[in-house]
């Protein structure tokens, strides 16, 4: 393939896609007739448009396959024989590759992974949709605001951290936080929601305001917002863990009031949902704080769900960006594991090692927060970690927990694997199979109106 350019690369690819349309509008014609359609479960979208006028690319940052695994027994219900299907199993179509451009060599981080997501294009880890040669890349976001459609992004981390940032923004560097929050101001995006107000000045604030945004920072207040544009930030980074903010489901929340904000544009929407610290607590190797943000993540999914099969217009398209971690489900040579420890952990790891610092009775208060008695060896563990600090002590609770529920982990950084594709809705068999990331892009580029000439 060394011998084709870039642009040659990306002309086959969209032939290949637009051939693909032909065939998926064929098959919903043809193959699935309406008395087809009225016996799939859930009143699924059979027969409908074959482009959609609604795109929802929702990205688990660093899931790969084995969190929805783990997910999937973590959710399973012992009292049953049988293990319920996840909304992860339901909707799965495909595989992608996930590798950078070559200098950056075959483990992605998140911004070169959302700039492959974001514009159809590698580059090299830590750019922010622009090329290897740093010159800016067009966004999907970009785009689908040329054709007159809205824009959102709805994270559990800062706004302008690298995913978001990719379909937003322009960097060479995803750590240039500032200047990416204030590009957002010419993003002219509908809905931003997530953490991060410590990147926005009030200088920048005031700039947001009088370009027509309404800013809140308090999440009782998104509740209130019945027009478009909303910038939302309700933490100072990122929003609090969903083990430590049960019942709250923000995430499904911002989705929610996305989906009702964006869909008042006729002309359609382009919206990025990212269950963001799915990755922050795979590189915290801490498997009971990941389980929280995958239910989180996967409330909002269910979310958009909802949203698709009612509307019959909207593709929604689920991916990750690279797995985090090396998540194994089961480890040290044993055939178990053990997801029960994980729903009687009271707390992130972080906070009961801030308690038990707190406490000088602290033994049987672990226990309690932990969900499980340690025995005496692991007390004097936690001891001696504990003398040392608040990271210590909290690596030690989760190197416990794993024990507990044996879980293994090989890096605090990324893997390579593949990631897993769902999709469903108008388009939604396109990701079938497997595909590079930027594949994943170059197909939603094709599904936006207009950007494919139908002879
Ligand atoms: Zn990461």
């Amino acid at each position: 393939m060394h011998f084709l350019s870039t642009y040659q690369r990306i002309i086959s690819r969209l032939l290949l896609v637009s051939s693909l349309i032909v065939t998926g509008a064929m098959a919903d014609e043809v193959i699935m007739p309406p008395a087809v359609a009225n016996t799939a479960s859930n009143n699924v979208p059979t027969v409908g448009p074959s482009r959609p006028k609604n795109i929802i690319i929702m990205i688990g940052d660093g899931m790969g396959p084995a969190y929805t695994t783990a997910y999937r027994y973590y959710k399973d219900n012992p009292d049953t024989e049988e293990i319920e299907q996840t909304v992860f199993d339901r909707l799965l179509v495909g595989m992608a590759s996930t590798y950078p451009a070559s200098v950056s060599g075959y483990v992605t981080d998140s911004a070169a992974s959302a700039t492959a997501l974001s514009t159809g294009v590698k580059s090299y880890n830590g750019a922010i949709a622009v090329d290897t040669e740093k010159r800016p890349l067009t966004t999907l976001m970009e785009k689908a605001k040329a054709l007159g459609l809205s824009t959102g992004v709805a994270v559990t981390s800062q706004v302008n951290h690298a995913t978001p940032a990719a379909f937003l923004a322009h960097n060479e560097s995803r750590s240039n936080y500032i200047d990416i929050a204030e590009a957002y101001l010419t993003s002219d995006a509908d809905v931003i929601l997530g953490g991060g107000q410590q990147y926005f000045t009030p200088t920048l604030l005031e700039q947001f305001s009088a370009k027509g945004y309404q800013h809140i920072s308090e999440f009782s207040e998104l509740a209130s917002v019945t027009t478009p544009k909303v910038l939302g930030l309700f933490a100072d980074v990122q929003l609090p863990w969903a083990i430590n903010d049960k019942q709250a489901h923000k995430l499904s929340h911002m989705t929610q009031k996305a989906l009702d904000l964006l869909s008042q544009n006729e002309q359609g929407f382009v919206l990025l949902v990212e269950g963001s610290l799915i990755d922050w607590a795979g590189h915290s190797n801490d498997i009971a704080t990941a389980m929280g943000e995958m239910d989180e993540f996967a409330s909002a999914i269910e979310v958009v769900e909802q949203f698709v099969r009612q509307s019959k217009d909207t593709l929604m398209v689920v991916t990750a960006d690279h797995n985090t971690g090396g998540l194994s489900v089961g480890a040290h040579d044993k055939y178990e594991w053990h997801p029960e420890v994980l729903h009687k952990v009271k707390a992130s790891p972080d906070v009961i090692a801030t308690r038990a610092i707190a406490e000088d009775n602290w033994q049987p208060l672990t226990a309690t927060l932990l969900g499980f008695t340690p025995n005496e060896a692991q007390y004097s563990q936690l001891q001696s970690a504990r003398m040392q600090g608040n990271e210590p002590l909290s690596i030690a609770l989760r190197k416990l927990i794993d024990i507990q529920s044996n879980t293994g982990w090989t890096s605090g950084g990324h893997t390579a694997m593949d990631v897993q594709v769902f999709a469903e809705g108008p388009g939604a068999r396109l990701f079938s199979g497997h595909q590079d990331n930027i594949d994943i892009a170059i197909k939603m580029f094709s599904l936006l109106p207009q950007s494919v000439q139908t002879p």
